[in-house]
């Protein structure tokens, strides 16, 4: 394995001081958890998704763990990264992380049951599930039990950074799970090594990434590539050229679903202390359509690999949005939806809606 560290330069230093100094100074003002407040999750939700092979509905769960173990760590963890503020930095038991699944699932259950359409669940921690220090293996295996014997959930997705993802931990899950299709999300951001470690500090390369996805797929374990959509540092042609660049290679790595996230301006992250400087706009939708329209090439590809996009935020100034109308935004909105409910790329080739903002937009790409 490549270090990471061998890519980093003075930038890099300069750039992870800074994200540790903005993390420090944030996490001093968190408040404390209550032992009820750890018993239930942060949040849980149920809404339509597109699944692998048809339109049905997402049960998302979100786990309140100790946190994101790279970003408790020296360099303070990832550029545009601010989930670290919901977490509880102190140690978060399995009866703890138990109850909180058992919380969101009661209350959901008898929905999923009597639902005439299939559901994913989505399990996120804000970190990595396969990462003891934030979920140990009897929490884990809870879990896996109780996801198993739901008939109607057909897909499951988890996250993880590549380091926790171990052969062991892989056949732990499917030991329960093989009945289900599995995917484990992974922030891989950018196929560009430099992005992803000097303006984004991730700590990964590319490689590293191939190799997690050939040994998921030998077990049947499907990967969801995260792309983060204008990382900073970039502007919007170079978010577009970047993102092209990667959807490209993906498809033809045949990795099983992207997921594009357009940056969100998140607390207490790097990223939002640039944007709080006007040295960060995040991205217009103009660029994402843009950028999809040129980075898939035929209609079948998309019967190969899923694209989602579910953007954090949109249409509000600390997410993607074109101008401050709100027309504007919700149908763009509603275009992104149908896409990625449809996939199928004509959505986004007879784009109907107009907006005065677009020549504001055509000035500013190169630009910001
Ligand atoms: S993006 Fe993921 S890996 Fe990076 S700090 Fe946030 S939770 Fe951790
Ligand atoms: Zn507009």
């Amino acid at each position: 394995m490549k270090n990471v560290n061998n890519i980093n330069n003075n930038f890099n230093i300069a750039l992870t001081d800074k994200i540790k100094s903005l993390r420090t100074k944030s996490l001093k003002k968190k408040r404390k958890f209550s032992k009820e407040q750890l018993e239930k999750p942060v949040a849980f939700w149920t809404k339509r998704e597109r699944l692998i092979n048809e339109v049905g509905k997402e049960l998302t769960i979100i786990l309140r763990t100790r946190g994101c173990s790279w970003a408790l760590g020296e360099t303070g963890g990832c550029s545009m990264c601010g989930y670290v503020q919901d977490a509880n930095i102190d140690h978060v038991s399995s009866s703890q992380i138990i109850a909180q699944f058992d919380h969101a699932l009661q209350n959901k259950l008898n929905e999923i049951e009597t639902d005439s359409d299939n559901y994913v669940i989505k399990l996120y921690n804000s970190g990595s599930f396969f990462d003891d220090s934030e979920i140990e293996e009897d929490a884990r295996k809870h879990i896996y039990e109780k996801i198993a014997e739901i008939k109607k959930i057909k897909e499951i997705v988890i996250e993880s950074r590549v380091e926790f993802l171990t052969p062991e931990k892989i056949a732990g899950m499917q030991e329960f799970l093989k009945k289900k299709y599995v995917e484990i999300g992974i922030g891989l951001e950018t196929t560009n090594d430099y992005i992803r470690n000097e303006y984004i500090n991730k700590s990964l390369l590319y490689d590293d990434f191939v190799r997690a996805f050939k040994r998921c797929k030998e077990k049947g374990v499907g990967i969801k590539a995260y792309l983060l959509f204008k990382p900073p540092f970039l502007n919007e042609q170079g978010a577009i050229d970047d993102c092209i660049a990667s959807v490209r290679t993906l498809i033809n790595l045949k990795v099983n679903t992207i997921s594009i996230n357009p940056l969100n301006i998140q607390k207490g992250s790097l990223v939002e202390h640039l944007f709080y400087q006007n040295r960060y706009r995040p991205p217009w939708f103009y660029s994402l359509f843009k950028c999809l329209k040129k980075a898939i090439r035929q209609q079948e590809e998309l019967q190969m690999v899923r694209i989602l996009s579910d953007p954090s935020g949109a249409g509000t100034n600390r997410g993607i949005h074109n101008c401050r109308k709100r027309e504007c935004n919700e149908k763009m909105r509603t275009i992104l939806r149908n896409f990625v409910h449809n996939q199928n790329i004509e959505i986004l080739k007879n784009i109907e809606y107009d907006c005065p903002c677009k020549k504001k937009y055509k000035t500013q790409i190169n630009l910001y």
